[in-house]
């Protein structure tokens, strides 16, 4: 957590210098400009999301096969509404067996990813996260160490993501640098994407362009029903946030401290949207990264936008446009930090706080002082 991390500096600026890309190839395939401005800010917040296991020359072509990815999931939903609407009208669905059939089709969908990874990570991975035994345990059963373990889970579940990915879409590969560049990717081994030209790769083939764009996008990991969504208009939804903000995190098991730091953060965003904006959302969600759990802010507005973005992140900076007042603080109290920002059209903020690394399985007190230290 280097401070260099938390600042908003050259790195915003590239994603901030990808939009107008971003607009053009939404642009290109959507007619609505309010679907436009929705896809783009999609793209954009995945891509933030990513950014920090991207590497350089691979984030820009990674940026464009996202882009594409969220125009065509927009028109699958859009094609999946109205088939459901024709069901509707002739089925009753009360009993909803769709969601069933989803729940059927999933996991047969992970048991095909499963088996296709290699016996020793596919039992290490069931032990872990079907039948819960920790790193110690699993390291004991192998003669190995704790980290080492760890960190083959991190590898083993690379490679699960991928090859779920591959079975969900019934994709083959269409060459043998396929899957080394999606694992890289999937691993966020930003040294190995380098080795490989991901950039160039994810260009080229259509394969990776699909899968790749999926792989880093941290939502398939928890399930909508886990994501809250408030609306933010008056005083009383600053509450709102702040209590459901407080709720997820503590479901996601940090400590009382973080707790405070999280509530805190989501009350300073939020009182500015309804402070300065027209209206706005916040969206809390948990999310979770080889095997690190985490909750991840989003807040938007429709309102005037920051200008100056550099200048807004400065501590005492007042004069208002946006979200842009409470951005510092709120800043300090997560570990990531993003901001996308349109002068007339408004202000995205996403925040991310972590669990420590070791803590995953529930609050470490140790690593946690370690990191207050
Ligand atoms: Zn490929």
């Amino acid at each position: 957590m280097s401070d260099a991390q938390r600042e908003l500096g050259p790195d915003d600026q590239v994603i901030v210098d990808l939009v107008p890309m971003v607009r053009k190839i939404v642009g290109s395939r959507v007619r609505d400009p309010h679907v436009i401005d929705d896809l783009v800010q999609e793209t954009l917040l995945r891509v933030m999301a990513a950014r920090s296991r991207i590497e350089g020359d691979t984030l820009a072509p990674y940026t464009a096969v996202t882009a594409r990815n969220v125009v065509a999931s927009f028109a699958r939903r859009n094609d999946r509404a109205r088939d459901r609407a024709h069901l509707l009208a002739e089925v009753d669905l009360s009993e909803a067996p769709g969601e069933e059939l989803i729940r059927q089709e999933e996991s047969s969908v992970v048991a095909a990813a499963l088996a296709r990874l290699p016996a020793t990570e596919r039992d290490m991975l069931v032990a872990h996260q079907v039948q819960g035994q920790d790193t110690k345990t699993l390291a004991a059963h192998r003669d190995s160490t704790p980290g080492a373990v760890a960190a083959q889970l991190a590898r083993a579940r690379a490679k699960l993501r991928v090859e779920y990915l591959l079975v969900r879409d019934n994709v083959e590969p269409s060459s043998d640098r396929c899957r080394a560049v999606l694992r890289a990717l999937s691993a966020g081994d930003r040294r190995r994407q380098r080795e490989l030209d991901s950039g160039a790769h994810l260009l080229e083939c259509d394969c990776c362009a699909q899968i790749g764009a999926n792989l880093l996008d941290r939502r398939p990991t928890s399930s909508d029903d886990d994501e809250v969504r408030v609306p933010v208009a008056k005083d009383a939804d600053v509450v709102t946030a702040r209590q459901r903000g407080r709720d997820i995190a503590a479901q996601v098991g940090f400590s009382a401290t973080d707790l405070t730091l999280i509530a805190t953060a989501i009350s300073e965003i939020a009182r500015n949207i309804v402070k300065f904006a027209e209206r706005g959302e916040i969206l809390i969600q948990p999310v979770s990264d080889d095997g690190r759990r985490g909750v991840t802010v989003v807040a938007r507005d429709v309102g005037p936008g920051i200008p100056d973005l550099s200048h807004a992140m400065r501590d005492g900076y007042s004069t208002y446009q946006g979200l842009g007042l409470g951005l510092p603080g709120a800043r300090r109290l997560m570990d990531q930090f993003d901001v996308v920002s349109e002068v007339g059209k408004g202000t995205t903020v996403t925040m991310t706080k972590w669990q420590p690394v070791e803590g995953h399985r529930g609050p470490d007190r140790e690593s946690m002082e370690a990191r207050q230290g």
